[in-house]
C-alpha cells in the first residue's frame, strides 16, 4: 500500500479487517469516506466507538444490549414460558422481524463444532440450563440448519428433556446447510410454526 499517503493506508488497512471486506472494497470505502464531509466521517467514527463502549451482553439471554436486562427479557408482554435458543445475536434480529415468536431468547454465541474445537463448555449452555425453572414449558432450538447446528440441537435436547421441559426444533422450509440470518421472514415463520419435538 505504498502508493497511499500514510493516513489513507491506515484507513484501508483497518477497513480490510472487517468480515467480507476485501482490499478492493476497503479502498473504495476509504476513498468514499475521505471524499465525504468531515462531519460524516466524525459521525461514523463516533458511532463505531459508542456502539463498542455502550453495548454489552444481557446477563439473562446474552443478547447484545445497552441495558441489563435487555428490553426483551425485561418486557412483561413476552411469554416467559418459552425460550428460543439461537447461535448469534443477529439471529434474534431475524426472528424478531417475523413477529411470530413471543417468548424469550437465549444466545449461545456459537455452535458445537468438534472440528473447530468448540465444545458445550465454550457456549452459554450452562447459563441456559440455569434459566430452566418451573415457569419454562418449552425450549425452541433455532440453531442453524447445518452440521454444527444439528449437533448443538441434539446435545441440548439430551440435556434439557430429562428436566421435564419440552424441546422443539425449527424444521420445515429451512435450507439445509444454511445460515438462519439469511432466511426470509416467510420461511422463518413457517419454520417456527412447523417446529417438531426433539
Ligand atoms: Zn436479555
Amino acid at each position: 500500500m505504498a502508493q497511499y499517503a500514510k493516513p489513507v493506508a491506515r484507513l484501508v488497512e483497518e477497513l480490510a479487517k472487517l468480515p467480507g471486506i476485501g482490499p478492493k472494497t476497503a479502498q473504495r470505502l476509504a476513498f468514499y469516506i475521505i471524499g465525504g464531509t468531515l462531519e460524516d466521517a466524525h459521525n461514523l467514527a463516533v458511532a463505531i466507538t459508542e456502539a463498542k463502549e455502550k453495548i454489552g451482553y444481557c446477563s439473562q439471554c446474552f443478547n447484545l444490549t445497552d441495558k441489563d436486562p435487555c428490553t426483551i427479557c425485561d418486557s412483561p408482554s413476552r411469554d416467559a414460558s418459552m425460550i428460543c435458543v439461537v447461535e448469534e445475536p443477529r439471529d434474534v434480529v431475524a426472528l424478531e422481524r417475523t413477529r411470530e415468536f413471543k417468548g424469550l431468547y437465549h444466545v449461545l454465541h456459537g455452535a458445537i463444532s468438534p472440528m473447530e474445537g468448540i465444545g458445550p463448555g465454550d457456549l452459554r449452555i450452562r447459563e441456559l440450563l440455569q434459566r430452566l425453572n418451573e415457569s419454562v414449558k418449552e425450549v425452541v432450538v433455532a440453531t442453524d440448519p447445518n452440521v454444527e447446528g444439528e449437533a448443538t440441537a441434539m446435545y441440548l435436547a439430551r440435556m434439557i428433556k430429562p428436566l421435564g421441559v419440552k424441546v422443539t426444533r425449527m424444521a420445515h422450509g429451512m435450507p439445509v446447510g444454511g445460515d438462519l440470518e439469511y432466511v426470509d421472514e416467510v420461511t422463518l415463520t413457517k419454520a417456527y410454526e412447523g417446529r417438531r419435538e426433539l
